[in-house]
């Protein structure tokens, strides 16, 4: 590891990024006179780059290659390697598992006829909200339990997976008894006690979790928010890409198509893209999800709806069954080209 020292430290200064490296186990050697550049030697522990950030002596690391976090690491025995499974779905290793389903569950009716929808049509989970995050608390909040009860019930019709979100540490038990993939929403992406206790649940029970990138957060922030989950023993994480706010509201966030590319070389998590809160627009859909299927990613999320205009959120861009159809027949078709697959659920399997 390479690290950019202060100029000028007195002695009892650099001595803090010795002693450091002292508990680390690691050695230093300084490449200059000057004393500001500090070449380490491990073996590093996932802990070693943040130590070393947090020293006032340390202007920046630049290089840290050999120092790598638990997102560059596989845990041998903690489940998932670089394909992460869930119920029928399979993320990474040249898999592709789409993802569909209501923003919210609203009402048992129209959860189940969307789930049998998209399970005819080629997703293999159903993403629904029972506990919404939404931006104001006058806004609709979700039917919480009641809403578990149903996404439980659709997964028995449909034999799809659920991926339900959890907003409170308090609910991961009981979400955890529901949900095949836990959804960290982007507005809970910085809430490190929710992170701690799904990761704590994840290396328990297995239950992967889907972090999705806060509104205004950097990748290195998603990595590090997917690093408190790691952190407790688990490996399964798959990383969301679902646009950051930009200046321009011609679209509803700005998909950065560039983060999934980067990641897919950055990490050996499985990477998915929600085009859907990334347009806020239902005609974009379909071309946001095809250019993050060419750019890499592992797996897509998104909302369907036949009735938009009668749900509480994020009707906009709610795709029509038909136009979902179009989605997994496009989506398999650009797949086969890039050398990928998607994956369907066996028909004997339903
Ligand atoms: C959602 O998935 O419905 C949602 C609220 O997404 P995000 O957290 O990305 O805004
Ligand atoms: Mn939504």
């Amino acid at each position: 590891m390479l690290l950019r020292l202060r100029q000028g430290l007195a002695p009892h200064e650099l001595r803090t990024v010795i002693d450091e490296a002292g508990r680390q186990g690691a050695t230093v050697r300084f490449l200059d006179d000057a004393r500001t550049l500090a070449e380490l030697e491990g073996p590093f522990q996932a802990s070693a780059r943040a130590r070393f950030e947090d020293l006032w002596a340390v202007v920046s690391i630049l290089d840290a290659k050999d120092a790598p976090e638990l997102h560059q690491t596989v845990r041998p025995g903690a489940g998932g390697v670089d394909t992460i499974e869930a119920g029928h779905a399979r993320f990474g290793g040249g898999d592709l598992s789409i993802v569909a389903g209501p923003c919210a569950v609203e009402d048992r009716d129209a959860l189940l006829e969307i789930a049998r929808h998209v399970a005819d049509a080629g997703a293999t989970l159903l993403r629904g909200g029972a506990y919404k995050p939404r931006t104001s608390p006058h806004a609709f909040q979700g039917l919480g339990e009641a809403g578990l009860a149903l996404l439980d019930e659709a997964r028995a019709l449909t034999g799809l997976g659920i991926v339900t979100e959890v907003l409170d540490p308090r609910d991961v038990e009981k979400v955890g008894a529901v949900a095949d993939v836990f959804q960290i929403g982007a507005r809970s992406m910085a809430n490190s006690a929710l992170l701690t206790e799904v990761g704590r649940y994840s290396a328990e029970h297995g239950t992967p979790v889907l972090v999705k990138r806060g509104i205004a957060a950097s990748v290195r922030e998603l990595l590090l928010a997917a690093e408190y989950v790691l952190n407790e023993g688990t490996n399964r994480v798959i990383l969301c890409e679902r646009g950051i706010r930009s200046f321009d509201n011609v679209t509803r966030n700005l998909l950065d198509l560039g983060a999934v590319a980067h990641l897919k070389g950055a990490t050996h998590l499985p990477v998915v893209v929600d085009p859907s809160h990334a347009a806020g627009r239902a005609d974009l859909v379909l071309p946001l999800g095809l250019a993050a299927v060419a750019a890499g990613a592992d797996g897509l999320l998104v909302e369907v709806n036949p009735r938009p205009e009668t749900t509480h959120s994020d009707g906009a861009q709610a795709l029509s069954p038909s136009a979902f159809v179009d989605l997994v027949r496009r989506v398999e078709a650009l797949a086969q080209v890039c050398g990928r697959r998607v994956v369907r659920v066996a028909r004997e399997a339903v």
